[in-house]
């Protein structure tokens, strides 16, 4: 089975969830099913519908806005699995003002890289280094945690997604 997106009643994408989770939350009364998956989920009496979309029944309160969770995978994911420095295959994660230099570990000090780059650089500055970082990085889209938690996103879960974006704050 696969997973379900799961909105606020505000219709805000909130989080995905495994699909039984789904079908769990809306057998139980907290959510309704937006768009239906074309799987079916048997018990012993029943047969249910597993959602690929649901919307809870009640407001969850979202105290800040979260940040994209810094992992190599969803570094990889911003940068497209290509390594920053030479284009090539991704294979590592490289801090840009190295942390043995006082560098953070945040999306802004971050790039995907090939090891041939990585070890190159060293513990060095790129501006003691012959190498370039043609784009800077940046913390990604606050909806990026769906791209990392689903390998692909589904087409129907787009209209979810994209008006969200837009949102004023
Ligand atoms: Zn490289």
């Amino acid at each position: 089975m696969g997973r379900a997106l799961v909105l606020n009643a505000s219709y805000e994408p909130l989080c995905v969830v495994p699909a039984r989770r789904a079908v769990v939350l809306v057998l139980s009364g907290k959510a309704d099913s937006v768009h239906d998956s074309d799987q079916e989920l048997h018990s012993e009496r029943l047969a249910v519908i597993v959602p690929s979309v649901i919307r809870l029944r009640y407001y969850v309160r979202v105290p800040f806005h979260r940040a994209a969770a810094l992992s190599r995978r969803a570094v990889f994911h911003r940068d497209d699995f290509r390594c920053q420095y030479c284009g090539g295959d991704a294979e590592s994660i490289d801090h840009v003002v190295p942390r043995s230099r006082g560098g953070d570990h945040a999306w802004e000090n971050v790039v995907a890289a090939c090891r041939r780059c990585n070890a190159g650089k060293g513990d060095r500055l790129l501006s003691e280094t012959s190498m370039d970082l043609p784009r800077r990085p940046v913390a990604p889209r606050e909806l990026s945690w769906v791209v990392v938690a689903v390998s692909q996103v589904p087409e129907h879960w787009e209209p979810y997604l994209v008006p969200a974006r837009k949102q004023p704050a």
